[in-house]
């Protein structure tokens, strides 16, 4: 590790006890795409990433703080840690909302979004939201993979500091390509007491993909992609649209933000795919740009672009809470996804 690597993560955690994300601000003007990339900058320091058992510290003391907000666990990973699910229900009558972080284990950012965002629901600044939309949040879904505590050699990854985190959970398997087998206990633990057990209608699944993806020339800071199996109703990928649309709309005028369109399967076995023709739940997949480890050094983006990546992540939760809260999602213009541009590496 560089020295260089080393002051950045000292700044990274005196800035973070300053005050958050806040303290990070995005580069005006300047596309998050054109900030520092992948093999020049240095890797994450994975010790300022939250750890399992303090991300659950967290939603504990946030749970205590915050009347409107429940902590119930789902069940267990294949090591034995619980997954937590974190529910706003204000009211049976309104629409519902499902967040899933990490099922792949080593994109974690959006997480690290996730927990400042449920944060902001215990303030006046963001909970009225909650009088309108019943939120479920599922976070690190693969706490295992995440931890690096897996049955494989995690040898190879790149990532500075006390951990490396891994795509698959601790069994080797990919758990975005198994919701229809559902054979791991992370997935059915989702299936069984979140997806079956309450009446669900949009799901945003937060990932990370590579570094090296540009749309209209420029890199991105992410892509996304509404259900593309032909099983899914055409209500349903309205929705989907409406939902893709609304975090189009919060996150490409912000200047760093720049979205282009994933290029995915049209498998069942994705949640993106599966849970909208299994549930009839409208879904957007969001890659955000960067892992956060990886054995292919070229995934991974250096820490400096955490402030605004985590910001992404900020902005995509609250803008669609806030549209489904008010209504104004039922009639967002979703045309965008006519033109815009597929993302190539
Ligand atoms: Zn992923």
């Amino acid at each position: 590790m560089s020295r260089r690597t080393t002051r950045t993560s000292v700044s990274f955690a005196a800035a973070a006890l300053l005050g958050g994300i806040a303290a990070f601000s995005a580069p005006s003007a300047v596309a998050v795409g054109e900030g520092p990339s992948c093999c020049t900058n240095g890797t994450v320091n994975t010790s300022i990433l939250h750890t399992y058992d303090s991300m659950v510290a967290e939603l504990k003391t946030q749970a205590a703080k915050q009347p409107r907000m429940e902590l119930e666990v789902i069940g267990q990973t294949v090591k034995g840690r619980d997954i937590h699910l974190v529910k706003y229900l204000s009211d049976p009558a309104n629409p519902t909302i499902l967040y899933l972080t990490q099922q792949h284990g080593n994109e974690q950012l959006t997480t690290e979004g996730t927990l400042e965002f449920i944060k902001s629901l215990g303030t006046g600044k963001n909970g009225g939201v909650l009088d309108g939309v019943n939120i479920l949040i599922v976070p690190m879904l693969n706490a295992d993979g995440a931890m690096g505590d897996v049955d494989f050699s995690l040898d190879d990854y790149v990532a500075a500091g006390d951990r490396h985190l891994t795509r698959y959970n601790a069994a080797g398997v990919d758990l975005n390509r198994d919701h229809v087998a559902k054979a791991q206990p992370e997935t059915q633990a989702l299936h069984d007491s979140v997806l079956s057990a309450y009446d669900i209608d949009y799901a945003v699944d937060l990932h990370h993909q590579g570094t090296t993806s540009r749309a209209g020339g420029e890199l991105v800071s992410g892509s996304i992609l509404h259900p593309t199996n032909g099983d899914v109703s055409p209500e349903t990928l309205a929705g989907s649209k409406r939902l893709g649309a609304v975090v189009y709309n919060a996150i490409q005028p912000t200047g760093w933000g720049h979205l282009g369109r994933y290029v995915g399967g049209s498998e069942r076995t994705i949640a993106r795919n599966g849970l909208a023709a299994e549930y009839g739940i409208s879904t957007l997949l969001f890659e955000m740009r960067g892992m956060s480890d990886h054995e292919n050094e070229s995934a991974v983006l250096g820490q400096k672009s955490n402030g605004y990546l985590i910001r992404q992540t900020v902005v995509t939760l609250t803008s669609t809470a806030s549209a489904i809260a008010d209504g104004s999602i039922d009639t967002v213009d979703a045309s965008f996804w006519d033109t815009l541009p597929a993302q190539r590496s």
